[in-house]
């Protein structure tokens, strides 16, 4: 049987209907943006493979550091030992995470992250105000969210997440959480009012900061959500920003959170964070956190782990793609895929003027583009997305829309002509969408 058969036979793939699924397309190598499947054509990835590669697949000087690191030392208990790239890494990512965060807790992926993040803060509560004993829990034990948020798909992760098509069969089993709306002028007052209401049971915030990602690459601006951030604050809820995606560089800046005046308590990281070679999740925080954990009292003990926790090789990966994203080159590639998008808004909105136009929402921030095609709801289950990835696979790119949200995230080493050829493809697909 060949590879595809074999494929069908035995293998589920994620947030993919089986039936009537079509065939996977076997991809065999891959390097920089450029994907080579078995019939030896090539796809630029546009997306960055589900947002984690960051200077192209197959990176010379990533997989030369993990192969060293292999025969080195590949992975050790990390409850009572240690190892230079984890104790390397937590230095070097201290150095640029967002605020005053001073610990790293490693974990494998950007749901263990986010779940590691709601344990700590619910616990930091537990910990303070909790009695074991006289059966007392602390009062602040519910958290806030944002409608459309995506946290990841385990359950705590779910919880936290907007109620969707993604969460249907769990809804009576997520815990319960006070979900509020993204920022904006018109809304702001009745938010903060909101919060400060509820603030009282409310033991911590988790936001995806100014991009709501797996929600449809949704935007919302800065300035309303420091002033959001102001009164959760002033609340003393802790703050957890999930930069699982847009860590690293995605949105312009390190993180989307150093946009805001308002710095976080936690910070989840995951994707990027190994320059996608590798799965691994890190999250961050702040003494004031750590310190509800440095007690005499065993019970107050964060009683969390995962069997890879700081997998050396992942660690490795992860220090070697921060080497790269330090290095100029890598800092420019970002500022002028940025400036790229910008122009091409503009393009896209003058040759567009005269006539209904087939997209709504056109935006960017950094060096991720987005818009909704203007056909049925804005939705997952929109098919055009599907249809749009097929168009745009004989035109030799990769994309996968969110429904009907188009959006790309390329690698930082996309050469300004495999843009050019992403651009030409949504022109293409835009100009003849109506026809
Ligand atoms: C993808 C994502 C997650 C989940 O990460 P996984 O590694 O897929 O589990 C969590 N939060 C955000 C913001 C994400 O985009």
């Amino acid at each position: 049987m060949d590879l595809i058969a074999r494929d069908r036979a035995f293998v589920w793939h994620p947030f993919t209907p089986q039936k009537d699924m079509a065939n996977p397309i076997a991809i065999t190598k891959a390097n920089g943006t450029i994907l080579y499947d078995e019939q030896g054509n090539t796809y630029i990835d546009a997306i960055s493979s589900w947002w984690v590669t960051l200077h192209g697949h197959a990176h010379p000087y990533i997989a030369q550091k993990i192969y060293e690191q292999a025969l080195q030392l590949e992975q050790v208990i990390f409850a009572g030992f240690t190892h230079a790239p984890a104790v390397d890494l937590a230095e070097k990512l201290l150095d640029i995470v967002p605020g005053n965060c001073s610990r790293i807790f490693y974990s494998d992926n950007g749901s263990t992250a986010t779940e590691v993040a709601l344990k700590m803060a619910i616990q930091y509560w537990w910990n303070k105000e909790g009695d074991y004993a006289a059966g007392q829990l602390p009062k602040r034990n519910k958290i806030l969210a944002f409608k459309n948020a995506y946290h990841g798909d385990t359950f705590g992760a779910m919880s936290v997440s907007d109620r969707s098509v993604f969460t249907l069969a769990f809804h009576n089993l997520l815990f319960e959480v006070v979900f509020i709306d993204t920022p904006t002028a018109e809304n702001i007052a009745a938010l903060q009012t909101t919060v400060q209401q509820a603030a009282p049971e409310i033991a911590a915030f988790i936001y995806e900061p100014l991009v709501q990602g797996a929600g449809g690459m949704k935007m919302y601006e800065a300035v309303y959500m420091d002033a959001l951030l102001h009164t959760v604050k002033e609340q003393d809820i802790i703050c957890i920003a999930d930069e699982v995606m847009t860590g690293f560089g995605r949105t312009g800046k390190f993180f989307a959170s150093d946009y805001l005046q308002h710095t976080p308590d936690i910070v989840c990281l995951s994707k990027g964070l190994t320059g996608g070679t590798m799965a691994l999740g890190a999250t961050a925080c702040t003494d004031r956190i750590y310190e509800a954990y440095v007690t005499d009292d065993k019970l107050k003990t964060f009683f969390h782990g995962h069997s890879f926790t700081a997998n050396p090789l992942a660690c490795t990966a992860a220090l070697a793609s921060l080497d790269l994203l330090l290095q100029p080159q890598t800092l420019n590639a970002i500022e002028w895929i940025a400036a790229a998008n910008k122009h091409f808004i503009t393009q896209l909105e003058n040759a567009f003027a005269q006539q209904t136009k087939p997209y709504r929402n056109l935006r960017t921030l950094g060096t991720i583009l987005a818009f909704e095609i203007a056909e049925g709801k804005d939705e997952y289950l929109n098919n055009v997305g599907t249809l749009i990835t097929q168009l745009n696979l004989a035109q030799g790119v990769y994309m996968r829309p969110l429904g009907n949200t188009v959006y790309i995230m390329p690698p930082y080493c996309i050469t300004p002509a495999e843009l050019e050829k992403v651009y030409a493809t949504i022109n293409q697909l835009l100009t003849n969408w109506n026809k």
